[in-house]
């Protein structure tokens, strides 16, 4: 079993490799002089400024840039890249960039899809990926402490055939992603529904702040000792300090799974049998809808009809009341049933659900191709739905929009749209030009719907604006915790909406 660091995966070829890669940004880049490398190396972390492996290590997989790659372009270009293989060492690290106004930006798996690990003013880019292991199990009380670099297929695989645990955390990027990669985002698995999102994973966390100090928070199983600082830095992405271990609820491993799939009459009867599900009290670990675009791309049952697949796991009898208790549920509105699909539809989700290979080869094409999540209640989801899936194909040059509902909740769920497009010129500027038309669409139709800026994806660089407009005035308390936690603005500068003193962001939002 491999438990040792794992390194970020590239998500599509740097044209003309990443020796000659330009950085998109124009933004004043912070450089890091001879004398603060050998500072930085003599901390026992690893110091690395070639122009090959910053180019690399500038660009995550925000689809953005990996249409800006295709023109051998990496977003930003940080001036050393700096692996620490303990807290300590993230600790003198940052205490000597705090004292040199040095910028530094958390990075980890790099599968983030919305420029979060940026390094958008140069400085050093901190790669957390050694702080890797699973460091205790407690089994009696079922957590587990686990380094923040750890990668997400490591971890489980150690929890599964070591302690006969798991996680249940399954995002689709699971091998790209890392512990503290979710923590920092506040992403969501695909059996939410069951185990529920990363924040209601944590127990505790140790984090290092911006001048070096290093903090442990939370730790009980619930306590009442003012507010919870665990989510503090439960989706602060990198801008309020650098998470390096956590302690993680687990669950023992899965003793058996049951699934079925039924097909609705439309996207809306779907919705409504998926709320009724979660309004009876069941949490089916998987239970996800597809709207009819994507109900005939993955299973080819015509675009008239709205798949739902469902699938539990655990303790038998828990299991099998699950999935009794949908299929009373599925019937449309009208009371009329659902059709009953081969459990084969399961099969092939199962089977595919972690695969990430579908968007090279898409952009490569020539296309521009994104998602974008969001998260509100039943009572405003298909409205949502339908007017951001109007607004975005009717932007000129999109070609396709389409989602489905990923996660339920007894109040609410994720809808998590896909579009694609084709601008008139066939130019890096035209396709960013239209990615950001069409993202605009769907953005702005379903904040005017009442959901939120994002569900698990988070917020990086190209949702700063948006959140900063959902928030309103609240934003600037954010600002204000940033301000105290980070007085030099040194961690991950102009994400999350933030303002910097290093700059602004020039890169399209
Ligand atoms: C194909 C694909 C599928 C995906 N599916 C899902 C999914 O199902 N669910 C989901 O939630 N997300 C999904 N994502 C998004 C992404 O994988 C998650 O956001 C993930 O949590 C990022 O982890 P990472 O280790 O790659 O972090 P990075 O991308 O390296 O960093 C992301 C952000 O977190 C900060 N950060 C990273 N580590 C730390 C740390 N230790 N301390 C402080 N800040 C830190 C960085 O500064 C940055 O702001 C998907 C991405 C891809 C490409």
């Amino acid at each position: 079993m491999e438990l040792g660091p794992g390194v970020p995966t590239p998500p599509i070829e740097l044209a003309g490799g990443a020796t000659d890669a330009t950085a998109e940004t124009h933004a004043s880049r912070v450089t890091v002089s001879d004398s603060l490398a050998e500072r930085l190396a003599a901390t026992g972390a690893v110091v690395e400024r070639g122009h090959d492996v910053l180019a690399e290590s500038g660009r995550d997989w925000w689809p953005l840039a990996m249409t800006w790659a295709t023109a051998g372009r990496t977003p930003a270009l940080a001036s050393a890249l700096v692996r620490p293989t303990d807290a300590a060492q993230v600790s003198e690290v940052l205490a000597i960039c705090n004292e040199e106004r040095v910028p530094v930006t958390p990075s980890a798996g790099r599968s983030g899809v919305l420029g979060g690990s940026v390094p958008l003013f140069g400085g050093v880019q901190l790669d957390l990926c050694s702080l890797a292991g699973l460091r205790s199990v407690d089994d009696e009380s079922l957590i587990v402490d686990v380094g923040a670099g750890t990668f997400g297929d490591h971890f489980e695989n150690e929890l599964r055939e070591s302690h006969a645990l798991t996680c249940g955390h399954w995002p689709q990027s699971m091998t790209l992603s890392t512990v503290g990669g979710w923590l920092a985002c506040r992403g969501a698995g695909q059996f939410s529904t069951r185990y529920g999102k990363i924040e209601d994973m944590v127990v505790g966390l140790d984090v290092v702040l911006a001048d070096g100090t290093a903090i442990t928070t939370g730790g009980a199983p619930r306590q009442a000792t003012g507010p919870d600082l665990n989510q503090l830095f439960v989706g602060s992405e990198g801008t309020l300090g650098v998470i390096t271990s956590a302690r993680l609820r687990v669950h023992p491993a899965p003793e058996s799974t049951a699934q079925a799939a039924w097909s609705f009459s439309s996207f809306g009867d779907g919705l409504d049998f998926c709320r009724r599900v979660l309004r009876q009290g069941a949490t089916p670990a998987v239970l996800r809808l597809y709207d009819g675009v994507e109900s005939d791309r993955n299973y080819h049952l015509g675009t008239e009809r709205a798949v739902v697949i469902a699938m539990d796991e655990g303790n038998p009898r828990i299991v099998e009341t699950m999935l009794a208790v949908a299929r009373d549920q599925a019937h449309d509105r009208d009371g009329t049933p659902a059709e009953p699909l081969e459990e084969e539809v399961v099969e092939h989700w199962l089977a595919k659900r972690n695969d990430v290979s579908q968007l090279e080869p898409l952009i490569q094409g020539g296309l521009i191709v994104d998602t974008m999540e969001v998260a509100g209640p039943w009572s405003v989801l298909p409205h949502a739905y339908a007017s951001a899936v109007e607004a975005m194909t009717a932007v000129p040059g999109c070609l396709a929009a389409s989602a489905h509902a990923s996660h339920s909740y007894s109040d609410g769920a994720c809808l998590y749209f896909t579009f694609a497009g084709k601008p008139e010129h066939d130019t890096v500027e035209s396709k960013a030009a239209l990615h950001r038309s069409i993202w605009a669409a769907g953005q702005g139709a379903t904040l005017a719907a009442g959901c939120a800026v994002s569900h698990h994806h988070g917020i990086g660089l190209q949702r700063g604006a948006w959140l900063r407009e959902a928030m309103g005035p609240a934003h600037a308390v954010l600002g204000h915790i940033k301000d105290s936690l980070d007085p030099n603005g040194i961690l991950n500068p102009a994400k999350l909406g933030l303002g910097s003193d290093f700059g602004s962001s020039d890169l399209p939002r």
